[in-house]
Formats: structure tokens, sequence, C-alpha cells
């Protein structure tokens, strides 16, 4: 079992910002306003995630480390995810290929933690915190050296953190984030930090944007606010003029999940066809609605791709919409 259990582990984490992803979406649910993450050794050594959410009560622990075992579906509709939670697997998977702290105090009760080593939990144990949750989670793969060799220097694992954090950041203005690295011991080096967004949700998103892309960005592109059948999209695009030479600076959110998908950056390619060359690339930061019932963001655990159940629609939005908003800027 425990064998089964490392390599089911595997397909949700694949490296140290997948477990990254999982921990800060796990605090984002909780409806943390302040969420911290370190790390170590570009993650391999150590990762703490650190949120002033909603807690755990000690009753709760080992069902919140079990696997399958998630407080966030009713089984009603299994498209109709709201919250970023995959079936219950992450922290689950993170004992199975990691040594795993959970400590966590809920509103009203006493703080406890428990540990989780190649998958054995230990008993649940009076903690001192004064609430919130601090997952950490110390030597990734330690236990199968295979999986091990697949990861990168701790510099490009560490980019990788960077990335899932900022694109979760821009995602959530009104929370608070700071990334650092603990690698030396101590404080550490911060590495990122956005404090919560104040105003209405567009002033906030306009500015966790120009934190995060910079304000180059934000003064260099337009706003989008467009709707097609039954999908809404938000956000801003880049001018013609601000073009860049990689596609790096396009940030894509379906249901504000952060998303990686090649229809969807097709798309933005397709908007901007006739006014970039083909070596430039759009700047774009495009907030994608729609109806549960209309996409699957978890086609996948470990990878961010979408399943629109009308791809063409979602194409006709991106592409019909970013292409009025150039034109009615003369473009
Ligand atoms: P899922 O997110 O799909 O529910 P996880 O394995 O990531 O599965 O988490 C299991 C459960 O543990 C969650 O459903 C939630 O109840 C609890 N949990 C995990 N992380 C946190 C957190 N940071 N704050 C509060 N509860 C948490
Ligand atoms: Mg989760």
């Amino acid at each position: 079992e425990a064998a089964i259990n490392r390599i089911a582990a595997g397909e949700v984490v694949e490296r140290p910002a997948s477990a990254v992803k999982e921990l800060v979406e796990n605090a984002i649910d909780a409806g943390a306003r302040r969420i911290d993450v370190a790390y170590g050794d570009g993650g391999k050594t150590l990762i703490r995630v650190t949120d002033d959410g909603c807690g755990i009560a000690p009753d709760d622990l080992p069902l919140a480390l079990a696997r399958h075992a998630t407080s966030k579906m009713d089984g009603s509709d299994l498209l109709a995810i709201h919250t970023f939670g995959f079936r219950g697997e992450a922290l689950a998977s993170l004992g199975a290929v990691g040594r795993l702290t959970l400590a966590s105090r809920a509103a009203g009760e006493d703080a406890a933690e428990m540990n989780v080593t190649g998958g054995a939990a230990s008993a649940v144990k009076p903690a001192a915190l004064n609430g919130g949750t601090v997952v950490t989670l110390r030597d990734l793969f330690h236990a199968t050296p295979a999986r091990l060799k697949f990861m990168r220097t701790d510099r490009a694992e560490a980019q990788a953190i960077g990335d899932v954090v900022k694109r979760l950041a821009m995602a959530e203005p009104f929370v608070g984030f700071t990334l650092r690295d603990v690698s030396g011991g101590g404080a550490g080096r911060t590495v990122f930090r956005a404090d919560p967004e104040s105003g209405d949700l567009f002033d906030a998103m306009s500015a966790r944007l120009a934190r995060i892309m910079g304000r180059e960005f934000t003064d260099n592109a337009i706003r989008i606010d467009a709707a097609r059948d039954g999908l809404g999209m938000t956000g801003f695009a880049g001018l013609p003029t601000y073009s860049r030479g990689s596609a790096l600076a396009q940030y894509l959110f379906v249901n504000g999940r952060p998303v990686r998908d090649r229809m969807l950056t097709g798309a933005l390619r397709a908007a901007y066809r006739d006014l970039l060359s083909r070596d430039r690339h759009p700047a774009a930061a495009l907030f994608i609605e729609c109806d549960t019932a209309l996409v699957d963001v978890n086609v996948h655990p470990a990878k961010s791709e979408v399943r629109f159940r009308d791809p063409g629609a979602a194409r006709g939005l991106i592409v019909s919409g970013l292409r009025h908003a150039l034109a009615e800027e003369g473009h």
C-alpha cells in the first residue's frame, strides 16, 4: 500500500513548486488573508506554508491527512468545484513523498499537530500556535531517489516556486503573500512580497498586477471586459508596442485558478496575429469566468489544463474580445 501511495503521490507532486501550489491553494481555500511561503534549497529540503485561515480542529487533523479525504466536496457534482481542492489528495500525497508536519489551530480549539513520514502518521500532539495553519514539508522525495534525480538545480526549482506563488497572488489580490528563501537559516531573504490590496476588485487587481508584472505592463495595457456565450473575460492585454520576446508574461486564469493551457494561449496568439511578428508575444493577464458546469479544471491533478464543454466559445471570447478592445484603441 505504501508503494502504491508513493506512485499516486508522484502524480500530484512532481516537484517542489507543485507542493507549494497545493499548500497555498489550501491556505486560500481556508480563507487566509496572509500567506507566507518559505523554502530551503529550492524547496528540496524545506517548504513551509503559514496561513491565518480557519485552521483545523485537533479531531479533524487525521482526516485532513487521509487519502481522498476532503472537506470541500459533497459528491453531488464532480464538475462543480469552486475551491481549489483536488479530491483530498494533496496532504496525503505530500506525507507519502516527504516528511510532513501539519500544525493548526481553529477558533475556539486547542492548537495541535501531526507528523507523517513515508505515509505513516503520528498521533495528534499539542502544539504552540495562535491561529491558522503551518504546513512544513522536509526532504521531498527522500524515499524515492529516482524522483530526486528529476529535480533541477535549486535555482530552477526556486524560480518555479516563485512563478507558482506569483500566479496565485495575481488571482487573489486581497490576500497578502510573502515568499522567502531560508536556505541559509534564520528569517532568510525575501524573494517576493505583496501586501493585501485594497479598493474594489478592479483597483485591487490592477495594483496587484502592477506589483507583479511591473507598472510598465499596466501602463501599456488595455483593460479588458468582455462577455460571450455565457463566458466572461476581464483583465489586461498588453499593447502590441509592449510585446515581449517570450510568452512568459502571459497569465491566464479560469474561475480564479491559474491555468496553462495550449488552447487558451493559442487563442491569445491568434488575437494578435496581424499585430505582431512571429517572434513577438503579447503580455496579458486574463481572468475567464464561467459557470463551473461549463469547464473542468481538474483534468489532471498536477497539470493546469482546462477542458471547456465548448472550446470554440472560449477561443471565440478571447480572440474577438481582445481584437475588439485592441481595435477600439486603434490597433
Ligand atoms: P483538498 O484541498 O482537496 O480538500 P487536501 O489534501 O489538500 O485536499 O486537504 C485536505 C483537507 O485538509 C482539506 O479539505 C481541508 O479541510 C484541510 N486543510 C488542508 N490545508 C488546510 C489549511 N491550510 N487550512 C485549513 N484546512 C486545511
Ligand atoms: Mg488541497
